[in-house]
C-alpha cells in the first residue's frame, strides 16, 4: 500500500512528528457503532463485539490510535491469547489463574502503526460498523485526555515507525480494562526478538515494576515464514574522543560508521546511560535531529538503565549507503566512596550505541596523570601534557563493547603462553571495606572510704581496628587470572584479546568485558579481612575462587559468543559459572566442586515467604522477567547456580571429555555472533554417547530449561538369581514436582570391586520400572541426587 508519506517524510522533523503524534487528539468524524469487528494480529485476537469505536485524527495520513467502549447495553470485547509454550502459559497461569488468556473487556486503548488502524477501517466499511456522530463529542470529552496520555508515551516510538515508511508490520498496543483482571496491555512489537508481551505495570515497594504474564516469538516468525527481524542499520569502527576532568566529569565525541540496512532510512534507534546527556549529533558533519524524551512504561519494559533516543536526518539515507555519526556527550558517570578509589557507574553504556554488534574501536583518553586508566586494545599513543595524560588505544579484533576503569593502582604482569594478563589493584583500602571499630567495656571497681562500699565505674574503650591491606592478594589473584586463562584457552579455544587486563570495582559483583575485567574490591582482600558478613565458607570460596575465574570465562562466554535473546541470556551467565568451577575443579579436586553444586541445590530450594522454593520463580529461560519476582534472588540464584546445574547435569549425561567438545564447538560455531539455547541443544544432539536418544535431550530442556521443578526420587529394588548372572528390578518414584514434569536420571549400582553401573530412568508422575542384568551382587544401589543430578532423595 502506496501512502502520502514522502511528502510528509521529507523536511519533516522527527519533533515534530512526536509532536504531532502528542496532539493528534481524537477524530469527532470518526466515531462508530461497532459489532462484531474483529483485529487479529498474529497470536493476538481481539473481539470488539459490542460497543463504540474512536479513531485518532490522523497523522503522516495514517490512524495511531482509537478508544472502544463497551458501555452500551449488553456491550463487551474480549481478548484471546493462547501461549504456545508450556513455560509460558505457567507464566500466565501464575500471573492470572490460566494458562490462556481469555478475557472481556470494557475499555481498549489502541495505539497502532501501518497495519492494524487500516485493517480496522476496512473492517467497519465492509459492515461491521456505522457511523455513529452523536456519540462522538462525548467520548471525545471522556477519553482525549486519556489518548493524549499514552501518545505521549509512546510518541518517539511511533513517530520513528511513521518516519519509516517501509515498515509495513505495525506495532499494536492494546492497553485493555479486563472485566476480571484489571488494566493490562498486550503489545506486538514486530521490531523486538520475541514480538509478543502481556503484562500489567505494577507499583511495588513505591516502585514501578513491569510484570510480563507472558512473551513469546509470534506465530509467522516461530513456524519460520517471516525471517527474524534484521537490524535496520548496523554500526562499526567506533572512534571515541574522551576528556576527563579534574572532577572526573567525562565529555565525549563518538564517532562511528553508519551503514544503512535493506530499507531506507531516516531515523535511528540509539541508546545512552541515562547519567549521560547527548548534546548534539552529526551525520556525514552535518547536523541531525535529536529526539530524547521517554516515558516510564516504555522504559519499564525495557528492563534496563539505558536512556532511549531517535537520531534523525532530514533525508532518507539509501540501503546499503554508509556514513559517519558522530555525538558530543557528556556525564558524571564516575563517583568516588573516597580515600582515592574510584567507581565507573555506567561500564556498558557511557557511549551512544545500538545493538551489540561487534566493532573496532579507537580509545582516546584525556585524564588526571595521578591516575591510571585502563582500557582494551594496543597502545597507539601514550603522552603526558602537563598534569594531564594522553592515551590512545586500538582493538586488535572486533570487541562486543569497550570498558574502561581508572585508580590509583598497582600493577602485575605476566605472560605466558602468549597471552599476557594485567592486574591492577587500588593502593588505598575502599571505604566500605574498613572494619567498624571494636568497643570494649571496662568495668573498673574505685574503693571511696572505710565505710563506703566500693563504686563501679564503666568505662567504654573505642578500639580502631587497622585498615585490612587492599592488595593482600594481588599476586594471587595475578597468579588465578593468569593460569585460568591459560586454562580456558586449552578447553575452549585461544581468546581473541591475547591481553586481559583485570582491575578493582567498590562492590560485591564482578563484570567481564572483552579485554577488560572488573573485580570486587572483596577478592583483593585477605579472607580473614573481608567484612564479617562475608566470612562464611560459600562467600570465601565466591569472592576468592569463583568470581575471578568467572569474569575470566566471560572473555569466551559473552564477549566471543553472545546470548541472542534475553531467553538466551542464562547461557554465557551459567558458562561462565561452570567454567569457573571446572577450575575449581582442576585446583581443588572434584570435591570442591562437589561442595559448591550442592550449596547451589540448597540456595534454589530456599523457600521464601510465600512457602514457595526459589526455583520455582520460573524457567531459567525468562531471564530479566525473574526480576520481578517476589523473591529478589530468584534472578541471580536461578541464572547463576541452576545454570551450572543444568551444564553439570549435561555434563554428567554425555561424560566430560564429549561435554567439554560441545563447549569447545560452541564457541567454534557461534564465535562473534548470537548463540542461543537451541545451538547448545543442537550440539549436544551431535555428540549423544551411544544408547541416549537425541529426544532425551529435547525433554532434558524442555524440563530443566523451559520449565520448573527440582523433584525428590525414591527408588526401591530388589535383586534376584545367583552368580554370574543377578538381575535387578525396581522402580522410581518422583514427587514435589507438577504431573508433566519428566527427566532422565542416572540410578547407580555400585559393587564390592570393580566400576559402578548407571542405568537411566526416565521419571514420570507414576512409579517407573527398571530393571539390569548384573555380574556380581550389588553392594548399593541409589540416586546421586544432589551431587549428579538436581534434586532430593527421598
Ligand atoms: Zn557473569
Amino acid at each position: 500500500m502506496i501512502l502520502p508519506l514522502a511528502a510528509w517524510a521529507a523536511g519533516t522533523t522527527a519533533a515534530d512528528t512526536a509532536r504531532a503524534v502528542r496532539d493528534a487528539g481524537l477524530d469527532l468524524d470518526q466515531c462508530y457503532r461497532v459489532r462484531d469487528l474483529n483485529l487479529y494480529k498474529e497470536d493476538i485476537k481481539l473481539y470488539f463485539n459490542d460497543g463504540y469505536l474512536i479513531f485518532s485524527k490522523p497523522v503522516a495520513g495514517e490512524r495511531i490510535a482509537a478508544v472502544f467502549t463497551a458501555d452500551v447495553e449488553g456491550g463487551d470485547g474480549e481478548v484471546l491469547l493462547l501461549p504456545p509454550q508450556r513455560g509460558e502459559r505457567q507464566s500466565l497461569a501464575r500471573f492470572t489463574g490460566s494458562p490462556n488468556l481469555d478475557e472481556h473487556f470494557t475499555r481498549a486503548l489502541l495505539v497502532f502503526t501501518a497495519d492494524s488502524g487500516r485493517a480496522l477501517l476496512e473492517s467497519i466499511e465492509k459492515g461491521s460498523g456505522h457511523k455513529a456522530p452523536e456519540m462522538a463529542p462525548l467520548l471525545a470529552e471522556q477519553w482525549t485526555p486519556v489518548v493524549s496520555n499514552i501518545l505521549d508515551s509512546f510518541a518517539p516510538r511511533i513517530a520513528g515507525d511513521l518516519l519509516t515508511p517501509t515498515r509495513t508490520d505495525g506495532f499494536l498496543l492494546a492497553a485493555l480494562a479486563g472485566k476480571t483482571l484489571g488494566n493490562f496491555d498486550v503489545i506486538y512489537d514486530p521490531a523486538a526478538s520475541e514480538q509478543i508481551v502481556v503484562g500489567q505495570l505494577m507499583e511495588r515497594n513505591q516502585r514501578a515494576v513491569y510484570d510480563v504474564w507472558t512473551r513469546f516469538r509470534a506465530r509467522r516468525f516461530r513456524t519460520g515464514s517471516a525471517a527474524p527481524p534484521e537490524p535496520l542499520f548496523s554500526l562499526t569502527q567506533f572512534r571515541i574522543e574522551a576528556s576527563l576532568d579534574e572532577n572526573l566529569r567525562l565529555q565525549a565525541v563518538t564517532r562511528a560508521t553508519l551503514t544503512v540496512g535493506s530499507q531506507p532510512l531516516r531515523v535511528f534507534a540509539f541508546e545512552v546511560s541515562r547519567a549521560e546527556q547527548v548534546t548534539a549529533a552529526r551525520i556525514d558533519g552535518a547536523p541531525a535531529e535529536l529526539l530524547i524524551n521517554e516515558s516510564a512504561r516504555s522504559r519499564a519494559l525495557r528492563a534496563d538503565e539505558n536512556e532511549a533516543f531517535l537520531l534523525a536526518t532530514p533525508d532518507f539515507l539509501a540501503p546499503g549507503s554508509v556514513h559517519r555519526v558522530e555525538f558530543d556527550h557528556q556525564g558524571a558517570l564516575i563517583t568516588s566512596p573516597g580515600n582515592g578509589v574510584y567507581f565507573v557507574g555506567a561500564r556498558s553504556n557511557w557511549y551512544p550505541r545500538s545493538g551489540s554488534a561487534f566493532a573496532d574501536y579507537d580509545l582516546v583518553f584525556r585524564y588526571p596523570r595521578r591516575l591510571t586508566l585502563v582500557t582494551p586494545g594496543d597502545i597507539v599513543k601514550d603522552t603526558i601534557d602537563g598534569d594531564w595524560r594522553i592515551t590512545e588505544r586500538r582493538t586488535p579484533v572486533p570487541i562486543r563493547v569497550a570498558g574502561f576503569n581508572l585508580g590509583d593502582y598497582e600493577k602485575i604482569s605476566t605472560t605466558a603462553g602468549g597471552l599476557t594478563v594485567d592486574v591492577f589493584g587500588n593502593r588505598n583500602l575502599d571505604p566500605a571495606l574498613q572494619p567498624p571499630p571494636k568497643t570494649t567495656t571496662i568495668t573498673s571497681v574505685i574503693p571511696t572510704g572505710p565505710r563506703t562500699p566500693p563504686r563501679q565505674e564503666v568505662m567504654t574503650v573505642i578500639q580502631h581496628v587497622p585498615p585490612p591491606d587492599p592488595l593482600a592478594r594481588l599476586n594471587a589473584v595475578a597468579a588465578d587470572v593468569s593460569a585460568s586463562f591459560q586454562y580456558f584457552s586449552g578447553l575452549f579455544g585461544p581468546p581473541p584479546l591475547k591481553t586481559l587486563t583485570v582491575s578493582p570495582i567498590p562492590g560485591t559483583f564482578g563484570q567481564g568485558f572483552p579485554g577488560l575485567v572488573y573485580l570486587s574490591t572483596l577478592s583483593y582482600l585477605d579472607p580473614s579481612e573481608r567484612p564479617a558478613e562475608t566470612r562464611n565458607a560459600t562467600l570465601q570460596t565466591f569472592f576468592s575462587d569463583l568470581m575471578v575465574a568467572h569474569e575470566v570465562a566471560h572473555q569466551w562466554w559473552g564477549n566471543v559468543v553472545m546470548p541472542k535473546s534475553y531467553q538466551d541470556e542464562w547461557l554465557p551467565e551459567a558458562l561462565a559459572h561452570y567454567s569457573a568451577l571446572l577450575w575449581l575443579e582442576k585446583k581443588k579436586g572434584l570435591n570442591a566442586l562437589e561442595d559448591v553444586m550442592a550449596n547451589f541445590q540448597a540456595d534454589l530450594l530456599q523457600t521464601g515467604e510465600n512457602g514457595q522454593t526459589v526455583e520455582s520463580a520460573g524457567p531459567i529461560s525468562w531471564g530479566y522477567r525473574l526480576e520481578a519476582s517476589q523473591n529478589s534472588e530468584s534472578y541471580r540464584v536461578i541464572t547463576y547456580e541452576k545454570g551450572a546445574w543444568i551444564l553439570h547435569m549435561l555434563r554428567k549425561r554425555l561424560g566430560k571429555e564429549r561435554f567439554l567438545k560441545v563447549l569447545a564447538e560452541l564457541r567454534r560455531r557461534c564465535e562473534f555472533r548470537a548463540a542461543g539455547t537451541a545451538d547448545l541443544l543442537d550440539l549436544v544432539k551431535k555428540s549423544l554417547p551411544p544408547g541416549v536418544s537425541a529426544d532425551s535431550m529435547d525433554t532434558f530442556f524442555d524440563n530443566w530449561v523451559y520449565s520448573t521443578g527440582i523433584p525428590t526420587l525414591r527408588v526401591k529394588y530388589s535383586v534376584k538369581g545367583k552368580a554370574p548372572s543377578w538381575k535387578i528390578s525396581g522402580t522410581v518414584e518422583q514427587s514435589s514436582v507438577d504431573d508433566n514434569f519428566s527427566v532422565d536420571i542416572p540410578v547407580e549400582i555400585q559393587f564390592a570391586k570393580g566400576a559402578a553401573q548407571t542405568v537411566w530412568v526416565r521419571t514420570s508422575s507414576d512409579p517407573v520400572p527398571f530393571s539390569a542384568t548384573l555380574k556380581q551382587p550389588p553392594v548399593r544401589v541409589y540416586i546421586p541426587a544432589g551431587v549428579n543430578v538436581l534434586a532430593t532423595r527421598k
